[in-house]
């Protein structure tokens, strides 16, 4: 008996997107995306790339012209994505830094920045009544995630951000690229900035290395929402030490499935079929990799 013969999943036109960053073997996106393709039936794949010798530039001219759709880019890759593109979006400017490149046919690269919105997106699914207006937010860390962040509250109309950060120096300038509602803070001084917060938002890559130093979260009103951009694990000790402090969270995997559908929509063209649980999917492989 001839053996069972399935339809190959990838043909001669089928589309192809990814996420380049290093490392990208513990990305979650092409859980995330291959599922949504997968539920949409869409004749397309989202694989992860390491580009040869960290060389993000000659790997990313090489896909000119419409070889791929587009790319997710993550660290350490973002200044150079920004730096690759042809036309970037104005919030992609003000993060000073590009997370999402789309690769035209004429050989054009638009560069945007969807960590904002994937971000304000986490808060409107967890924390449903938080408006941006209502109050200062907080932001620990002044790297590219902390500015696109900040670049995102800005645009939402928040009233004023505080940058909180171990090098004073690297707050100053993204507050001075900001504009007059955003302000710098040391570490020291995280206490007065978290007084009469409406959010508080870890943007450091701390959690990542487990040295995210002690936060003086029982600073910050009862009604404060705290956040952390780190999601490995799901619940960082800075988001316990909120839920011990009665503080209302938001996680950071919540941010990332939020940045990857606009990302989704510019790959294909349509907005991610919402019948698939790409969360319980990803917590799934949290744990895996646990
Ligand atoms: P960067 O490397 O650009 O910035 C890192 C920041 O963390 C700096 O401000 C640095 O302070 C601070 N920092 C690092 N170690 C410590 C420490 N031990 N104590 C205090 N501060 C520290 O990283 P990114 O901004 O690109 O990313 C930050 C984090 O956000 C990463 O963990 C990333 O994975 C996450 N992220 C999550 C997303 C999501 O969708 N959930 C999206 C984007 C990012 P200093 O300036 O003093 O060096």
């Amino acid at each position: 008996m001839s053996p069972k013969i399935t339809r190959p999943r990838i043909t001669g036109t089928t589309a192809v997107a990814g996420v380049a960053g290093a490392p990208v073997r513990h990305s979650l996106s092409p859980i995330i995306h291959n599922a949504w393709i997968e539920a949409a039936g869409l004749d397309a794949v989202y694989v992860p790339f390491s580009p040869c010798g960290d060389d993000f530039i000659r790997f990313a001219a090489g896909l000119r012209g419409g070889v791929i759709r587009g790319l997710n880019v993550t660290l350490p890759f973002k200044e150079a994505a920004l730096s690759i593109s042809d036309e970037v979006s104005e919030r992609a400017e003000r993060a000073g830094a590009v997370n999402l490149l789309v690769f035209d046919d004429d050989g054009r690269i638009t560069g945007d920045n969807v960590d904002g919105l994937g971000l304000l997106g986490a808060f409107e699914a967890q924390t449903p009544d938080f408006d941006p207006k209502q109050g200062p937010v907080v932001i620990i860390g002044a790297g590219g995630a902390a500015r696109g962040a900040a670049a995102a509250f800005v645009l939402a109309g928040a009233p004023e951000i505080r940058i909180v950060n171990r090098t004073l120096a690297k707050a100053e300038m993204v507050a001075g690229a900001l504009g007059r509602t955003v302000r710098a803070y040391p570490l020291a001084a995280a206490a007065e900035a978290f007084e009469d917060a409406a959010a508080v938002i870890n943007a450091t890559s701390a959690g990542l290395a487990d040295e995210m130093p002690d936060m003086p979260l029982e600073a910050t009103p009862a009604q404060a929402i705290v956040m952390d951009m780190t999601y490995k694990p799901l619940l960082t000790p800075f988001l316990a030490k909120a839920q011990a402090t009665q503080r209302r969270t938001v996680d950071g995997l919540e941010m990332l499935i939020r940045q990857a559908a606009p990302s989704f929509e510019a790959f294909f063209g349509r907005v991610p079929p919402a019948d698939v649980d790409v969360r319980a999917l990803c917590i799934e492989t949290l744990e895996s990799q646990a």
